[in-house]
């Protein structure tokens, strides 16, 4: 299966150096990627992106603009961060090859899917991450763990290509993946019904909502189950409203 053919993207957040993205762009081209979308890029476009993007300048003249990560991954169905080391909160992280058996496997059926990376200096912050819906880290020295971030593509888009090129006819009829704007809405409708219960974070440091985010991200919600759980939320802030107005006097 070509993968010029799918929709699969390379998000880059805060990119402080113009030419990695153009070595971004470069290693893209290389594996036949072709959709670059930059978050609050510090300089772009720049001389120095066009140099190293080698003749890749195509995916650079096309290249999406956004002032945060949600705007890059609204539609996407998976979005895949990536990053060199364990945060806090332990998300479960896999390798790039069973990683791009995943990315090919829902792109093939039509989802759109984001392959986010971070800044150079300071990687994905932990919410960015907790807008990741899968985690992927590259095995390397435990010492010395980061990579260069195109070189990070790189590997990424090489076994993604190699999960492509082994890929053949699609055969499923499935549902769509909720897209991430879905996801946010109803991360953001569940949050408020809890709140008009007096419902209490007993996490240790008020991480509800980032362990919540966690279970629905391994559950791989499609379109149909979040509509499900909306309604299921709204039921419940309907009992809320009706409650409520029975307690008045
Ligand atoms: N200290 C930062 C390093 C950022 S390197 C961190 O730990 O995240 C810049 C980006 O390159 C990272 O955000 C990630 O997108 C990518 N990257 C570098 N090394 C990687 C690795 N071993 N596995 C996966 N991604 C890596």
């Amino acid at each position: 299966m070509p993968l010029t053919s799918l929709p699969i993207r390379i998000v880059l957040v805060a990119t402080s150096h113009p030419g990695n993205i153009g070595a971004v762009a470069r290693a893209m081209k290389n594996m036949g990627l072709q959709h670059l979308h930059l978050v609050r890029p510090l300089q772009f476009p720049h001389a120095e992106a066009t140099a190293r993007a080698a003749g890749a300048d195509d995916i650079l003249a096309t290249a999406v603009v956004h002032d945060d990560l949600l705007g890059a991954v609204a539609d996407c169905g998976l979005v895949v961060g990536t990053s060199a080391r364990q945060r806090h909160i332990p998300f479960a992280s896999i390798e790039p090859r069973e990683c791009a058996r995943l990315v090919v496997d829902k792109a093939s059926v039509g989802n759109a899917v984001a392959l986010v990376f971070g800044a150079e200096r300071t990687g994905l912050t932990n919410f960015e991450l907790s807008q990741c819906g899968t985690l992927v880290t590259i095995p390397t020295n435990e010492q010395y763990s980061s990579l260069n971030i195109a070189m990070a593509v790189q590997i990424i888009a090489y076994e993604v290509s190699l999960a492509a090129r082994d890929k053949t006819a699609v055969i499923e009829a499935l549902e769509p993946l909720a897209t991430q704007d879905e996801l946010e809405q109803f991360y953001v409708h569940l949050q408020s019904m809890l709140a008009g219960t007096g419902f209490r974070d007993h996490t240790s440091e008020g991480h509800l909502m980032s362990r919540v985010r966690r279970l629905f991200n391994r559950a791989q919600v499609d379109r149909n189950e979040i509509r499900i759980l909306r309604g299921i939320v709204s039921a419940a802030e309907g009992k809320q409203r009706v409650n409520t107005v029975g307690d008045t006097p």
